[in-house]
């Protein structure tokens, strides 16, 4: 059963309309990527989506993936290769990594968008190119030349795939704790020891070489975070080999089944340095911020699924009678979207998803901005929102994911809690994304540790002047003072921390997650305050449906009232501070 239907419109008007994507191509990098192309392309990986990955989705949460411990191998399930290999055929492996290496160097922005489709048709299939893409971007930034001549060709061309390996037993926040070890070697190569576990892409048979890039300490390393290197070990040696690195076995899991979570043991297996001795943790940074925000994604295209889903299910199901009378009455009952409890939460899902999409899909504009802008100070702006925005972004999304496909589960029913729907794999498929990549709680303490107060704390004004700049366009003045009320709670919010938790770090960790939420709220609010007056606009109204541009309209009010309230809400509670949270002693929980 086909459940996923690329939204190509939904996509296109947030790109191009509303974001006016198209100003990329007049950036000499990315010349070539009109809004034709881009478009031409996103209608491809629709397809793709459709068409290759949905249908290997079930396979993988239903068999997983299995191993043989004889030969240390892991199968995936069925179907998972074949998608792989018309993946790799088309190209999508190299989409932005550098024509140096084989890559198309297109904008990271339309592989946010490529990211989405594949997330929603089959987020477990997604994590193997995702990883590699992590790969690509460190070694791209941080290797060597020569590392990067032996390794990046094959992995942008997809013939070999990426992992990231930091977590072990004892250390998974805290990478200060690593216990894995490199032992320097005669050749200048590093004999790597230890034991990673929870590795995603660890081991698997859809590739002819897995790269893995292991964090690990040096002899005479320091402690803790400044003691940490960057490895690159392949599991084949360059000269056909086997390297020492096994997979000891799967996790089992809660959910993403076809993705191979696998205990990875280093056996004095050989590396090579990536980047400076006791550097790895900044170059492991790279990958993780690339990774985080693709993680966000990973949010927003579940979600996708579920209201897509859901919406066809409540069109569908009869019960009951709609209270201001029958609706379809030459059928036994009404459709359950007549309800105002369910349109409640639909129309949760939609102001929440659409929005969603435009800020990830605004953040990666600007990721791209922040390198191929012609203005140096343009980019260094771009630049503040990315960093800004990437911890947002990724515990916003997939929190917000997450809770979307829980409304969608209970639109549906008893039906939704089934296997015969796919609802139900949604929210088990979504739940990890809330913890891995730094759990959403270490995001809202990057936000308010780190970058708050980077590049002498700038970040913030850039936000304000660039949310200022977006609604100077907006007709709509009661929209415009809506958001007013965002700007002022989040901006009250800043002053509050700022005369407050500067001196008390634990007041800064309390409130943390309730600032991120705020930034994701106003982000929100602006963004739905301009796809509302986009909606309007003339050139606009001749490439889509009229119900398609006033659902906009009317989606911009309802997320109005619904968040309004809660922006203010959030303002007093932060401002409550560590108090009733930090005041409880041990036996008193
Ligand atoms: C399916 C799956 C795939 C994964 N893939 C990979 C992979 O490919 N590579 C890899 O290296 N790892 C991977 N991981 C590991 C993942 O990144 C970690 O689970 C994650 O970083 C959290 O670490 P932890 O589970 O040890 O939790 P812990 O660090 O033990 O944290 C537990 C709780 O305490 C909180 N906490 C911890 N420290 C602090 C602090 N200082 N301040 C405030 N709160 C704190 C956390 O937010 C969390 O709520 C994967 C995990 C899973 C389950």
């Amino acid at each position: 059963m086909s459940y996923y239907r690329a939204p190509l419109d939904n996509i296109n008007f947030t790109l191009f309309d509303v974001l006016d994507a198209g100003r990329l191509a007049q950036c000499e990098r990315f010349a070539e990527a009109t809004p034709e192309t881009l478009k031409a392309i996103i209608e491809e990986a629709g397809k793709l989506a459709e068409n290759v990955l949905l249908p290997a989705n079930k396979a993988g949460d239903s068999q997983g993936c299995s191993y043989d411990p004889e030969t240390h191998s892991v199968k995936t399930a069925d179907g998972f290769k074949e998608a792989y290999q018309t993946y790799r055929e088309a190209g999508w492996s190299g989409l932005t990594a550098s024509p140096e290496f084989g890559g198309q160097g297109l904008p990271h922005l339309l592989k946010f968008t490529i990211d989405e489709l594949v997330c929603s048709s089959n987020l477990s299939f997604g994590m193997y190119p995702g990883l590699s893409h992590g790969a690509i971007s460190a070694l791209t930034e941080h290797a060597s030349p020569e590392l990067q001549q032996q390794y990046l060709g094959k992995l942008v061309a997809g013939d070999w795939s990426g992992t990231m390996c930091l977590t072990e037993p004892q250390c998974g926040t805290d990478l200060g704790l690593i216990r894995t070890r490199a032992q320097p070697a005669a050749d200048g190569s590093y004999e790597i020891t230890g034991t990673k576990i929870w590795i995603t892409g660890g081991e698997h048979d859809m590739v002819e070489n897995i790269i893995h890039l292991v964090l690990a300490k040096l002899p005479d390393a320091p402690e803790g975070t400044s003691g940490i290197s960057l490895f690159v070990v392949p599991k084949f040696l360059l000269d056909g080999s086997r390297n020492t690195v096994f997979c000891g076995g799967l996790e089992h899991k809660m959910g993403i089944n076809g993705s191979s979570t696998c205990v990875m043991n280093f056996e004095g297996a050989r590396g090579w340095l990536v980047g400076e001795p006791n550097k790895g943790l900044r170059c492991m940074f790279t990958m993780m911020n690339a990774a985080r925000l693709m993680v966000g994604i990973q949010g927003l295209g579940l979600a996708e699924t579920g209201y897509q889903v859901s919406l066809d299910f409540a069109r569908q199901r009869l019960q009951g009678r709609s209270v201001s009378g029958p609706k379809n009455p030459d059928g036994p009952a009404d459709p359950i979207i007549v309800h105002p409890n369910v349109r409640r939460m639909l129309l949760r899902q939609k102001v929440i998803i659409e929005g969603s999409r435009a800020m990830v899909y605004w953040t990666g504009l600007h990721l791209d901005l922040s390198h191929a802008d012609a203005d140096e100070d343009r980019r260094h702006k771009s630049d503040d929102i990315v960093q800004l925005m990437t911890p947002v972004v990724k515990a916003f999304l997939t929190d917000e994911g997450f809770f979307s496909c829980d409304q969608a589960l209970q639109v549906m029913g008893g039906a939704g809690f089934t296997r015969d729907w796919p609802v139900e794999q949604l929210l088990r498929d979504g739940r990890i994304a809330r913890i891995y990549e730094g759990t959403n709680g270490i995001q809202a303490l990057d936000l308010v540790g780190r970058k708050l107060l980077m590049r002498g704390g700038r970040l913030p004004g850039t936000y304000n002047a660039e949310m200022n700049d977006m609604l100077a366009g907006v007709g709509n003045e009661e929209h415009k003072q809506a958001c007013g009320v965002f700007m002022k709670s989040l901006n009250n919010a800043l002053t509050w921390l700022m005369s407050n938790a500067m001196t008390d770090p634990e007041q800064a960790a309390t409130v943390a997650p309730i600032l991120l939420r705020m930034y994701a709220l106003t982000t929100l609010a602006v963004l739905w305050a301009k796809m509302a007056d986009q909606s309007q606009k003339p050139e606009t109204t001749e490439q889509y449906s009229s119900g398609f541009l006033q659902g906009k309209r009317k989606a911009a009010n309802h997320f109005f009232s619904l968040f309004t309230p809660e922006i203010q809400a959030l303002e007093v509670e932060l401002s409550a501070g560590k108090d009733t949270i930090m005041a409880f002693a041990d036996e008193e929980f």
